[in-house]
């Protein structure tokens, strides 16, 4: 928990001073899908003559607010459905914003992630986030007093509002509710609506243990979630079921994709098949890394040491990179 705590420390600072106070612009993919990033992550919505389907929604509810301003600069239709890739905090605080209305689908097991380890992880992510807010406001109280003293009013007021919109942030994440979705899928569910097709499938375990893929077929897109990771260490959720060795599998079939132009992910640019072979040989290097550690005989903190990952030195996020190879170590036979 601790070592994920200091990748919540890491993006919480990303947050503070990326600070997201107005909801970003939509960028068009197709026609009528667009892509739109949060604070969370990136979300994908589709228009279609019979309302918006809607894929994951960031951290919090203020996430899940910002999307929907977002898709509504675009249509006035509303949103019927929401898909959500994965049970990950930062994919699913938004959710609640669309489900009054819209209906939830996810795969199976994913329900039990979201109460289970997504909840725990959402707790420390509530606390972490409240010290980070708290340091951040003591070292910039002086700043605040020094601008205030020379006049400079809206100096003063900017930093204060990035205080108060975490404040609101951080009360956002404390009302978020885990809902059961309304319809589960097992290996794949084909949704035919408004006159597009959105293929759902269920890839097996890969980041987590109920990674779902979205295929906007009529719109040769994909929204991978988070079974691709841009330039930096993912992260191979363990204890909800994933698997470094169906993953390997995954984006070896995602890279032979030739039907499909524009491939979304859950964080980073909009991404492409070769991506995902780059991807694909990191996990195989950690794996093989890792594993040549174990049969030398090291412990598993020997291992964390011994493991360097040399070609990927400036990859960010070397927390997960210790993360996963502790949980390699310890799963590998
Ligand atoms: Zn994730």
């Amino acid at each position: 928990m601790k070592r994920f705590v200091s990748f919540l420390t890491f993006l919480l600072l990303f947050l503070i001073t990326h600070a997201q106070t107005e909801f970003p612009t939509p960028l068009q993919i197709t026609d009528n899908l667009y892509e739109v990033g949060l604070d969370g992550c990136n979300t994908a919505f589709l228009v279609t003559d019979s309302g918006v389907v809607v894929v994951d929604a960031g951290i919090s509810p203020i996430d899940g607010w910002n999307l929907k301003a977002a898709i509504e600069s675009v249509t006035d239709k509303p949103v019927r459905y929401v898909i959500s890739t994965h049970h990950h905090f930062d994919h699913v605080g938004g959710l609640q914003v669309f489900t009054p209305d819209a209906r939830l689908i996810a795969p199976s097991g994913w329900y039990n992630n979201v109460t289970g380890s997504g909840a725990v992880i959402a707790n420390g992510f509530v606390a972490e986030m409240q010290n980070g807010l708290d340091q951040y406001s003591v070292k910039n109280a002086p700043i605040i007093d020094h601008f205030l003293e020379n006049k400079q009013f809206a100096e003063a007021d900017s930093v204060q509002a990035i205080i108060n919109f975490y404040n609101n942030y951080i009360d956002s994440l404390k009302i978020i509710r885990n809902m059961p979705p309304d319809i589960i899928f097992n290996k794949k569910h084909n949704l035919v609506f408004g006159g597009e097709e959105i293929r759902l499938i269920y890839p097996g375990p890969a980041h987590t243990g109920s990674d779902c893929i979205v295929y906007f077929v009529n719109q040769k897109t994909v929204h991978v979630g988070d079974l691709y990771f841009e330039k930096s260490f993912p992260y191979l959720d363990g204890p909800s079921g994933a698997s470094i060795h169906n993953w390997i599998k995954v984006l070896k079939k995602l890279s032979s994709d030739r039907k499909n132009k524009h491939f979304i992910c859950g964080h980073g640019h909009i991404s492409s098949t070769t991506d995902f072979l780059i991807m694909r040989q990191l996990l195989i290097d950690m794996k093989a890394e890792v594993k040549v550690a174990k049969e030398k005989g090291l412990s598993v903190e020997e291992t964390i040491e011994a493991v360097k990952m040399e070609k990927y030195s400036d990859y960010p996020s070397r927390d997960l990179l210790e993360k996963n190879i502790r949980w390699l170590y310890e799963t590998m036979k």
